[in-house]
This record gives structure tokens, C-alpha cells and sequence, in this order.
């Protein structure tokens, strides 16, 4: 028998999220073109399934998200994956291509790129291939990690538009990411930015990840002739963008669960030590359950004492250092729980992954993101 621990992937509860993001943008059309008096349309949805879909898995993402408008992610290789999965949808690369190779793929795999840089446009301008391709030009409006800075960006626009009037291009749009969508000080620094830059300019727009898409749908609308698309992650696979609101206030399903069981039970005594380091010491007789997983499964080492976990059903704690392959628990409060008795790490009938992160210093991404490869991971339909 392989070791217990596995992750399920709900392929609904993607569904199910996805609708939720949709139906959330939905709401702020209709109360925008209502408090207008003009029709604004709801934006469409790349959901965001870079990371092997935030560790979920690609075929699992492609059949949850069939609904979205377009699927976004990094690596070319995840692209052709989903084309392969059956995909014909719009397909986006967020941080462009690479090399002068890399165009011979997006041409035959019809893949929408970014275009962040001069070079990747001096690239394209070389490009006799046979499709034109869609590309959105990316804004550095304020955080400083990929685009045209603000007094490059009209400039390379308008060559865009030339490749496009040439031939070479198809579709060109707008687009920018947000340093703080999800804390105080917001988007509006980075908008004001964006809207003073791009005004003007033809096509459709592109700006927020999860956090602006929950917080401020109202500047994704789309209006005039302009499409918008909004970029959602990780609320897509039930996780929260925000350290001070969880995903279930949204009505977000967790879409991973990591669980396994118990493969042993100590019962030690007042004083006794648990793990490496002794970090815990029992201040009373305790029945210590032993889980098969530890942080080469990926679940976090710097989850301490106290972190939430589930036993048969029961939410208890997590006890002393994390071990490579097993982790302790207190089984205090479960106390027929033996060998065997299910654990559940984090998901469906467990605490969150962001309330794990949250225990240990990171956020949900990262645990989500971070599930090893030595586990096996299973969809499931429901
Ligand atoms: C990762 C990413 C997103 C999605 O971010 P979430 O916070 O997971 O919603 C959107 N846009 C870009 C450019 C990204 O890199």
C-alpha cells in the first residue's frame, strides 16, 4: 500500500468558483449600467492557472474553467497541454515568449501573448510566420517587476499598431498588474497611471488579479468598444487573496485537499518532549497521533504548535517540529482516533490552506503551489 496521504482535486468546486467570480462581476455591471443610466458590460475571465493551476494540475483546471473566456498562464509547455486537453479557447501568456523560437508556437498553438519589453516587440517586427498574432502591451504602472515604463509605453503602442496595420499583429491591448490590490493602499496610484498612459489608445484593457477582481469589479467594466478581462488566481481555486477575509465569505469552495491518516499513536507523559528539537513539551499526559506527512509533501515546516488540523472530523493542533515525512497531533479532543483515522491537512472538512499559511508566515499560494510531486493528486468530478 503506498503511504496514505493523497490530494483530491473537486473539479466542481472549481466550477463552482469560477461562477462565483462570474456572477460577482455580473452584479457590478448591472449596478453600474443602473447607476449610469448607460449599458457597461461585465468583463470576460482568463482564469489564471499558471503553476501547474496552483499545484491543482492542468487537465484538472482546463476541464473546471471550460466556462471562462480564456485561460492565462507562464510556460509554453502548460500551453500546448491545454490545447492538447482539448482547449480552443483564448489562451494567455503572462509573461510573454522568451525567444525568437518561441513565436513558431504561439503561431501554431494560436496563443495570446503579452508583450512587455522592446525586445519581444523587435522580435515580433521580424516575424514573417503565417498567423498574426494577439498580443495585450503591458504597463510598469508602479511595481516595478515586468512592462513599458510609463514613458516608453505610447511609443511601443503605436508600434504595435503599425505590426498589426502591417499585418503582423492581430488584436493589440492594454494591460498592467497591481503591487496592492489586497492591502490599504490599494490600486488607485497604479490606475491613475494606467489611465493617463493608455488613454486613448484602441483595445480591449487587462488589470486585476484576484484581489481587484473581488474588491473594485467596477474597474474592469468594460465600456465603449473596449473589452476588459479580469485575471483571477487564486480565488479560483478557493483560496483568499486577503490576510483579513477568508474565501468562504465569498462563497469560494476549497478545491484542494490534502489529507492522509494516522500511522501511529504515542501516548506520552507530563514533561515528555514530541519531535525534533523537543520544541513540545506535554504539560500533561497526552495521546499524540502521528500523521504520514511532513515537508517534503510539501506541507509547511514553519506551521508550529497550535496550527489547525483535522482529525476524523475533529479540528485539533498540530504539535512540535514538522518532520520531513510525519507530523504530529494533539489527539486530545478525538479520543478514539487510532491508526488509520483520517487527517485532513487542509480543504474540504479541514481548516483552510490559508489559515496553514497564515500559521506558517505564507500565504495560500505558496502551500497550494508547493505540493510535492510525491503526492499523488486525484480529481474528482463533485
Ligand atoms: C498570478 C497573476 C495573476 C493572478 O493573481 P491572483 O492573485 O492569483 O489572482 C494575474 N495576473 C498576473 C500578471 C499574474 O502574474
Amino acid at each position: 500500500m503506498p503511504r496514505p496521504i493523497t490530494a483530491t482535486i473537486s473539479v466542481d468546486a472549481l466550477t463552482h468558483n469560477l461562477e462565483v467570480v462570474r456572477k460577482h462581476v455580473q452584479q457590478a455591471a448591472i449596478t453600474a449600467s443602473a447607476a449610469q443610466g448607460r449599458p457597461l458590460a461585465a468583463p470576460s475571465i482568463w482564469a489564471v492557472i499558471k503553476a501547474n493551476a496552483y499545484g491543482h494540475g492542468i487537465e484538472q483546471a482546463v476541464r473546471g474553467f471550460w466556462q471562462a473566456q480564456g485561460l492565462a498562464m507562464l510556460d509554453l509547455n502548460e500551453a500546448v497541454r491545454c490545447r492538447e486537453a482539448g482547449w480552443g479557447g483564448p489562451i494567455m501568456l503572462l509573461e510573454g515568449f522568451f525567444e525568437p523560437a518561441d513565436v513558431e508556437v504561439l503561431e501554431r498553438y494560436h496563443l495570446t501573448t503579452s508583450v512587455h519589453h522592446a525586445d519581444q516587440l523587435a522580435i515580433l517586427a521580424e516575424n514573417r510566420g503565417s498567423r498574426r498574432l494577439d498580443v495585450f502591451m503591458k504597463l510598469n504602472s508602479g511595481m516595478n517587476r515586468l512592462g513599458f515604463a510609463p514613458d516608453a509605453y505610447r511609443a511601443a503602442y503605436q508600434q504595435a499598431l503599425r505590426l498589426r496595420d502591417d499585418g503582423i499583429l492581430n488584436n493589440v491591448g492594454k494591460m498592467t498588474h497591481f503591487a496592492n490590490a489586497d492591502g490599504p493602499q490599494g490600486i488607485a496610484a497604479q490606475m491613475e497611471v494606467f489611465n493617463r498612459i493608455t488613454e486613448g489608445l484602441p483595445g480591449p484593457v487587462s488589470v486585476s488579479n484576484s484581489a481587484a477582481t473581488l474588491r473594485y469589479p467596477d474597474i474592469s467594466l468594460a465600456r465603449d468598444d473596449h473589452g476588459a478581462w479580469v485575471r483571477p488566481g487564486v480565488c479560483l481555486y478557493g483560496g483568499s487573496p486577503f490576510a483579513d477575509a477568508d474565501a468562504a465569505s465569498f462563497g469560494l469552495r476549497p478545491a484542494m485537499t490534502l489529507a492522509s491518516r494516522l500511522i501511529a499513536v504515542q501516548q506520552v507523559k507530563a514533561g515528555d518532549a514530541i519531535g525534533y528539537g523537543s520544541l513540545f513539551n506535554a504539560d500533561r499526559p497526552l495521546r499524540v497521533g502521528v500523521v504520514a506527512c511532513g515537508y517534503a509533501d510539501g506541507y509547511p515546516r514553519h506551521a508550529g504548535t497550535g496550527t489547525p488540523v483535522t482529525v476524523a472530523g475533529v479540528r485539533t493542533r498540530l504539535l512540535g517540529r514538522v518532520s520531513m515525512d510525519m507530523l504530529a497531533v494533539d489527539l486530545t479532543p478525538v479520543p478514539m482516533a487510532g491508526v488509520g483515522a483520517p487527517v485532513v491537512l487542509w480543504g474540504e472538512g479541514g481548516p483552510t490552506v490559508d489559515e496553514v499559511a497564515q500559521a506558517a508566515e505564507t500565504i495560500g499560494y505558496e502551500l497550494m503551489c508547493a505540493l510535492a510531486p510525491r503526492v499523488p493528486v486525484h480529481g474528482r468530478d463533485v
